[in-house]
């Protein structure tokens, strides 16, 4: 079975695309078949795979508007076992050419494609910081949404209305989606801010909140620039080491074995040189 996963806020800037990418290759460093499918016209979770969509002929684009096959647009990373169906700038037009559509179909392309795509134990969405026509069609196509919530003032803000449009996605065109976490992103254990942002947040979704809680950490938002996941470009770093710890967290919630530390190093593609 694979499991999907939608990461969504329409807040931007919460860790969102960090995120994914770094779970992705956490979760592929692990020995799983993963593919990020970027949603978002911005293109950095393409970008952050090391893949310069400038150079791309096809993408998530075509496969939303011009019907064609999610394999086709798949694009390899240099890592072994992680994938990508990336995102090119035009996506921006998709939202326009989506709502010109019937209202139920312009949100089902994405989950219609992937109702073929067996061959990958997770697909993780990254979507854009809204809840328009792109994010819809992330949260219908999968049966989990994960919200990075950034811990700074007016976390919670927002949240509401997330909360609002995933239980009508669940009422109206996806009876499996829930609620998968929260996590907490960009934490810095010197403020008291930080900490209240956390508490607040663990008392307004009690059991939602991921344990593991991401630090701010130079290496992750370097990580980037070297299109590479911050798990892959510094492992030892304290962020990675908490992306790792929360990949683990979502595989054993997940019912999966897991060896304590991922085969990092093993990823890379013997025949990416
Ligand atoms: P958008 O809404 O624009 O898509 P996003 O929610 O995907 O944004 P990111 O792009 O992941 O957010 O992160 C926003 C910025 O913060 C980026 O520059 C990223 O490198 C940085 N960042 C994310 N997480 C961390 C972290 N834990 N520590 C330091 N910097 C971080
Ligand atoms: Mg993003």
């Amino acid at each position: 079975m694979t499991r999907r996963y939608a990461f969504a806020n329409q807040k931007g800037g919460v860790g969102k695309t960090t995120t994914v990418v770094n779970i992705a290759a956490a979760i592929a460093s692990w020995g799983h078949r993963v593919l990020v499918i970027d949603m978002d016209p911005q293109c950095n979770a393409t970008t952050s795979l090391g893949v310069n969509s400038r150079e791309l002929t096809n993408s998530i684009y075509d496969v939303l508007l011009n019907e064609r096959a999610l394999v086709e647009v798949v694009h390899p990373t240099q890592w072994n076992g992680l994938d990508l169906a990336p995102s090119t700038p035009n996506l921006a037009a998709a939202t326009v050419e989506l709502n010109g559509q019937p209202p139920r179909d312009r949100v089902e392309r994405l989950a219609t494609a992937l109702f073929a795509v067996e061959d990958y134990a997770y697909i993780l969405i990254d979507s854009p910081p809204s809840l328009g026509v792109l994010t819809v069609n992330a949260l219908v196509a999968v049966q989990g949404a994960i919200v990075p919530v950034q811990c700074e003032y007016l976390a919670l803000e927002g949240l509401t209305q997330l909360a609002h449009t995933i239980s009508l996605v669940q009422r109206g065109l996806n009876r499996d989606l829930s609620i998968r976490g929260v996590v907490m992103t960009m934490f810095d254990r010197r403020t008291t801010l930080s900490h209240q942002v956390v508490e607040e947040v663990r008392r307004y979704f009690p059991d939602q909140v991921f344990e593991t809680v991401i630090p701010r950490s130079v290496r992750l938002s370097e990580a980037p620039s070297y299109g590479e996941p911050g798990v892959l470009y510094a492992p030892r770093s304290t962020g990675a080491q908490a992306y790792l710890a929360l990949a683990r967290e979502v595989l054993l919630a997940d019912g999966e074995a897991v060896t304590w530390q991922p085969d990092v190093a093993g990823l890379v593609r013997s025949d990416s040189s």
